[in-house]
């Protein structure tokens, strides 16, 4: 597979984009085309397998069947064996795919997990060193560290918002205890964390000097693992063609659910679920998108007012015209608004739906949710579940439950006054020293930190 931008200059392979990060002109790397997945020989597939399956045609000249086979079975080992991604039933044609069930407690570590196993197999090939760089909402962050934490070859390097985490969250990345990893509180929102590892990628001699790599949703090796998710939620629902209501931030998970239409699953459309930081939702419903000051929410790892992947859709949209896109996204970056043609909308309406959750919408979700089903969700995946209630009730649907509510329990409490245990898994951050270097938002600011550490 070659691999094309989004804004229409250079080509590459899959293994300098999953040792990179944006392509050469800022855009975001595209496989050339969309290779279809025959679903029979993926029906009895363990999870596993069925990952494997269907990345293999994205990554065939970098990694051969066994050895991405055998990756895959390591970075699902540290999930339920009996079932890594559980489908559970909530309600009447309703169902909740729970991507919780990893080492960080959110969906981040299904991509992960396996993205560090690809990166240390190739640093090895070469004999290379990096430094990953992740810019954060809350959840990639610690996804990434204990995935890449005690790597002999990479150095970790994770910019969070300060004082927009859940204290959980900040825990996960500032007392995990790796020797390797190093966490960067920067003075701003997610959206100036973002900014700031872009303009670090646009940086070649910076790039070239520490061996950058990117593993946020930029770097496309970091959807992939996500697309296999979509298919094993249909082979559940046998033919049912659900529609998925997406908890949304970067737009990445939403993208894999595109992704996975594009290789042939009988899917409905993606529901794009966003907070009160509701750029998607006003893009998608009126054409029109025009950038906010983010706001800080009950879900935070959606904080996001400029959603990288969208790129990559809107470069789907209007017909593969890097163009158009580079010139969109230069628009964007001046005025901070978005403005779709009217083609370009009828395509991705075909694709995307939209909705929106309040502060008070998402309480109110978690606290009806667990009195009548008993269930707990997270504030994320209660903005999913409260997408779902605005759908036909004759239409099946599918909410990604993309973290679990105990990393969440103060928005949890206020919601329903639920008290949590702190689960096992998380036990050990609550209880180590948090170290962390607070920075300016500023590439000089983060240069010195990479250089010096
Ligand atoms: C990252 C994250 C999201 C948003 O996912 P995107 O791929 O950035 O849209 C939603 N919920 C949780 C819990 C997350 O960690």
């Amino acid at each position: 597979m070659n691999y094309v931008s989004t804004r229409g200059g250079g080509a590459a392979r899959f293994e300098d984009l999953l040792l990179g990060g944006t392509a050469p002109d800022g855009g975001l790397w595209m496989p050339a085309s969309w290779p279809t997945l025959d679903g029979q020989p993926l029906r009895d597939a363990d999870y596993p397998s069925l990952v494997a399956k269907v990345m293999q045609p994205y990554v065939g000249e970098c990694f051969d069947e066994a050895e991405l086979l055998g990756m895959a079975q390591r970075a699902y080992a540290a999930f339920p064996k009996e079932d890594p991604v559980p489908l559970v039933q909530y309600g009447d044609r309703r169902w909740l795919l729970e991507l919780h069930h990893g080492p960080t407690m959110a969906f981040k570590d299904l991509a992960m997990q396996l993205l560090a196993r690809m990166v240390e197999r190739a640093l090895e090939r070469q004999s290379r060193r990096v430094a990953i760089l992740a810019a954060t909402s809350g959840d990639t962050g610690s996804a990434a560290i204990e995935a890449f934490g005690g790597m002999e070859r990479v150095r970790v390097f994770v910019l969070f918002p300060k004082g927009r985490v859940s204290s959980v969250q900040r825990r996960q990345m500032t007392a995990a205890g790796y020797g390797n990893v190093h966490a960067l509180a920067v003075r701003g929102s997610f959206d100036d964390a973002q900014a700031l590892v872009k303009a670090a990628f646009a940086d070649g001699a910076l790039v070239r000097s520490q061996g950058l790599v990117s593993v946020n949703s930029i770097n496309w090796a970091r959807i992939l693992p996500q697309v296999a998710y979509y298919f094993w939620a249909c082979r559940r629902l046998e033919g049912a063609a659900p529609v998925f209501c997406v908890p949304s931030g970067n737009f990445g998970d939403a993208f894999a659910g595109c992704i996975a239409g594009r290789m042939g699953l009988a899917m409905g459309r993606v529901v794009v679920a966003t907070n009160s930081n509701d750029i998607l939702h006003r893009i998608l419903s009126t054409g029109v998108g025009e950038r906010r000051q983010a706001e800080a929410t009950f879900s935070p790892s959606m904080d996001i007012q400029a959603a990288s992947n969208f790129e990559r859709a809107l470069y789907e949209a209007c017909g593969r015209d890097g163009e158009t896109v580079a010139r969109r996204m230069e628009d964007f970056a001046c005025s901070g608004a978005l403005e779709l043609a009217p083609e370009e909308r009828a395509h991705l309406a075909a694709a995307f739906g939209s909705a929106r959750a309040s502060e008070s919408e998402t309480l109110e979700t978690i606290a009806d949710t667990r009195a009548r089903c008993g269930m707990l969700v997270d504030p994320h995946t209660a903005v999913g579940v409260h997408a779902a209630e605005s759908l036909d009730p004759a239409t099946p649907a599918v909410v990604l439950a993309t973290a679990h509510p105990a990393k969440f329990p103060e928005a949890v409490r206020e919601a329903c006054g639920a008290e949590q245990e702190t689960p096992a898994r998380l036990r050990r951050i609550m209880e180590g020293e948090e170290r962390a270097l607070e920075i300016d938002a500023e590439l000089q600011a983060l240069k010195n930190a990479v250089e010096s550490r």
